[in-house]
Parts: C-alpha cells; structure tokens; sequence
C-alpha cells in the first residue's frame, strides 16, 4: 500500500494528513502553533517551532497510522501564505521571529508607497493592493531592523522563503531553496504574468535577488527528504499557498469554478485559466496552482471576520455556549428583524480595504432579543461573501453558479442556505471539508503519477449537500440593501 502525505502548515496549527489511492483520509494529527504579538498590531512566530510542529505532527501520523515511511510515494506542502522567515544559509538559523501575515507593522510604509508614483504599477505587476498582508514588506522591515541584515543579503549569506520555503529547506537539510508560483504570487516581487522575480518591484522594496528562492510550477518534484526526518527519502512533489491549495482540493480547475472558504475570515477564488483579469473593484489576481509551466490564474476576495463574529458573540458578549449552537439559535427567529451586524472589527478587507472602519449593530428596537444578533452576526458572512462574488462577476464577466465551500462554518446549515439565499446561486458542500491538506495531496499524487489526472480528482469529489436559493429575487434585493446601507453607516 502506498499513501500520500499532506503537510498542511496553517497559521493556528501544523497538520499531517495521510491519503490513500482513493484520496481517502486514513488519518490526521495537529499540534498548535503560537502567536506573539510584541506590539499592538504586530504578530509573529518562531520559525523553528513551526519546523517541529510539522515535523512532529507526521511522525506522530505514520505512528498511529502504522505507516511505513518508504509506503510514502510523495508528500505534498500547503501553507499559510506571505508570512515572513529569513535565515542564515551557513546555519539555517533565522535571524528573526516569522511575521505572519496578519502583522500590521509595516501598514504605514505600504500607505505610503501605495500614494506615491510607483504604486499603480506595483499593483498592476502583482495583481495585488498593496497592503502590510504580503511579504516585500515584511522582508524590507526585517532588512532594516537586523543588525547587518542588509548586507548579508546582498552578500548572499541570507535567504528568504514563505513557509513552503523554510520546510523544504528543513526537509532537504538546506540543499534545496525553492517556492511554488501560487506562493511566489503573493510576495509583492513576482510578475503575475511572466511569473518570474521582478527586478522593478525588487528595487522598489530593496530587496537583494540573491536571498530569494527559485519559483516552481506547483505540481512538481521540488527536492527528496533526508532520510533522517521521516525515515526514508520521500519526493516532496506538490506545494501550494493555502486558499490555492483549497481551490485545487475542490476541483476547482478550469474558468469559472469557485470555492469559498468559512474559517475566521472568509477566503472566495474564482478559476480563471489562463486569463489574468486585473479588479476593478479592488479583489487581487493571483496565480492558482498548476501541474506544469502553463500559467493558471484565479481571482481573490478575502474577508477579515467572518467565523471569528461568532466567536466573538461567544467569548466577548456570551451569547452562545457553542459556535454550532448559532444555527438553532438563529432559526428560532423568523428574520433578522431589521438587525445587522457588521463585523468589523479590524476595518474591512475586500472590496472595501477601509482600515479605519469599526464594528456595528444596526436596527435595534426593543423587540431585539439574542437570536436577532446571533442571526444577524450569521447573515454578515453571507452579505460579505456576496460582496466577494458580485465584485467576481463583475471582473470576470462570469456568473458564479454554483459555489463549493469549505471551511468550519461551513457546517452550519442556517448560513450555508441563507448564502445560497442571498447569492441566488446553489452552494455545494463537499463530502471532505478539509480541501487544504487534500489539495496539497492531490497536486503531489499528480505530480507523480500517483493519480493519472484531473479527471480522476474530479471522480473522488463528492459533494456531501447542496443548498438552493429558495428566497425571492424582491426579498434579496431589500435584505441587501439594508446590509449595505448599514456598511455605509460603518466606513463613515
Ligand atoms: P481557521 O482555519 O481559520 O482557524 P476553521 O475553518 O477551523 O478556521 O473554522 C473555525 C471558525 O468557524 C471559528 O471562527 C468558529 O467560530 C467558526 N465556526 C465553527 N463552527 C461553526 C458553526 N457551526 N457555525 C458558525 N460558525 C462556526
């Protein structure tokens, strides 16, 4: 029996998941993984437990699962995206704690730069806003605040990789320096279009070419494991950022196909094959995973709040026991009753990008009792994901009609049919809700001949339910604009 390994490094936790010829789990296994946030807005992690976190949560996999390490025919890498580690080639000690993604440190340099002349074509090179979120920043920060840093760099004595990166570097015992294109896209320096490092935005950000790793097409043989990790030398042939790797775990391969994914924030991709539509409507173009050099595009939309407003009503205002719990809750009232929540918390991500925006319930009277605000928090990730799809379509000139999710809301029936609702499209669960993990599998499984194809990725997708829009086109239309107008009151 041969499996595939997936290493599903995500921002709260390293994951190994074991996959057999019929892209079955047979087992997964966790460990956690801290944040620190030194300052207000800061966030970070150490590169070295995020290497034993992973490396632990596969041993202790192939353990419970009685695996033999030489019965893995490949493992695939997904992993948070843009987070920032760079180490010392002699050594590979990192010369600074990771910044994870969500760090705001260098908001104030990216406000810059987006206002001064450079910016618009920043973001027609990369396809992205220019915001703290991706890597050049972080890069630039971590050059400018480690002693010498700077002229290492350019000296080659120090290298840069997302966390792909770091634990193929790990994996390999530094022989191989590499990342994949769906992570390389998020960085900043990569070319959306030609997907190579961009001498213009290297200079604009002042980073050396030398400490950047080669870009590879994702579906790919990137290096062999030393034997002394895993216990045999396995072919690391699939990586993927996380939301890419998603996509592809739903099957989502050609034009038009999309995910949406319900975790803390929300995550929607659109497949757009080989088309790199720029947004009008401020979403970011970036490359979806690819089996070979054959560029392959997908547009983004990404939401800050969405399951962490139910967390919130949880923790915060102890309005539920249980996330899951807002389903019944929910439903225990006929409608919103004028209630909207709009959750933002930490300002509001796509379309908006407004920083400054703050959290809101609108509607009140004294008729309001619990089960409104907790439906109302509910309904917000739904108006949120309808924002993200309107602002697809527009971009794309394609109709979402059907809407594969994902993710741990995504279990909670009330949402899942009031989004089909309030998208007027059909919302389909899969069977596997863990697509991540699976789509870093899928692309090593193809990648090696494991699995013959698509097509047979596309038999193993099975969906679990299927939500149809049953509300009127009237009901919708009022239901949202009611959300926009509270989101007006918001931004002002
Ligand atoms: P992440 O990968 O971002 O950590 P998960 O995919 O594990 O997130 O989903 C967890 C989030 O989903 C939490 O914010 C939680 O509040 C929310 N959540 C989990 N289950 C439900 C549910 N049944 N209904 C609504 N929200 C839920």
């Amino acid at each position: 029996m041969a499996y595939i390994l997936a290493l599903d490094e995500g921002t709260t936790s390293a994951r190994a998941a074991l996959y057999d010829e019929q892209a079955r789990r047979i087992a997964i296994e966790a460990n956690p993984i801290e944040s620190t946030h030194p300052q207000q807005g800061w966030v970070e992690q150490d590169a070295e437990s995020i290497w034993r976190a992973q490396l632990t949560a596969a041993l202790r996999l192939l353990d419970r699962a009685k695996a033999a390490p030489g019965s893995i025919a490949a493992i695939g890498i997904t992993n948070q995206r843009e987070t920032t580690i760079v180490w010392e080639r002699a050594t590979g000690k990192p010369v600074a704690p990771a910044i994870v993604w969500q760090c705001r440190r260098t908001a104030d340099f990216c406000a810059q730069i987006a206002s001064s002349g450079v910016g618009p074509l920043i973001e027609r090179k990369t396809g992205l806003v220019i915001d703290a979120y991706f890597s050049a920043s972080k890069i630039r920060w971590i050059l400018d605040n480690v002693p010498d840093a700077r002229s290492k760099a350019a000296d080659g004595e120090l290298l840069f990789g997302t966390v792909d990166t770091w634990l193929v570097w790990k994996l390999t015992n530094g022989a191989v320096h590499v990342t994949d294109i769906s992570n390389a896209s998020r960085t900043m320096l990569m070319d959306l279009d030609s997907g190579t490092w961009d001498e213009a935005l290297l200079d604009i950000f002042e980073i050396p070419r030398a400490m950047l790793p080669e870009i590879a097409s994702s579906g790919h043989v990137f290096g062999v494991t030393a034997g002394e990790h895993l216990g045999a030398e396995i072919p690391i042939a699939g990586i993927a950022g996380d939301q890419q790797a998603a996509l592809f775990g739903q099957a989502c391969f050609g034009p038009g196909r999309s995910k949406n994914t319900y975790g803390t924030g929300c995550f929607a991709l659109m497949h757009t094959g080989n088309r790199s539509p720029r947004s009008c409507h401020r979403l970011v173009t970036t490359r979806a995973a690819s089996l070979d050099d054959t560029p392959q595009f997908a547009m983004e939309g990404s939401v800050f709040v969405a399951g962490a407003a139910i967390q919130w009503l949880r923790d915060r205002l102890g309005l539920l026991a249980t996330a899951a719990e807002s389903e019944q809750i929910a439903l225990s009232v006929p409608d919103n009753g004028g209630v909207y929540l709009v959750p933002a918390f930490v300002g509001l991500g796509a379309p908006h990008w407004h920083p400054a925006a703050r959290g809101l319930i609108s509607g009140m009277t004294f008729g309001t009792g619990r089960a409104h605000v907790v439906r109302a928090a509910l309904e917000s990730i739904a108006y949120q994901t309808r924002e993200l799809i309107s602002a697809m379509e527009a971009d794309s000139g394609e109709k979402v009609c059907e809407l594969r999710v994902d993710g741990g809301a995504s279990a909670n029936n009330f949402l899942m049919q009031f989004q089909a609702d309030i998208l007027g499209c059909c919302i389909v669960r899969p069977a596997d809700i863990e697509t991540t993990a699976l789509g870093a599998a899928y692309l090593a499984g193809l990648s090696t001949g494991y699995w013959k194809g698509p097509d047979s990725i596309e038999a193993f997708w099975r969906a679990e339910r299927t939500f149809e829009p049953k509300m009127s086109a009237d009901q919708r239309d009022a239901l949202y604009e009611g959300w926009q107008r509270a989101v007006a009151r918001c931004r002002a």
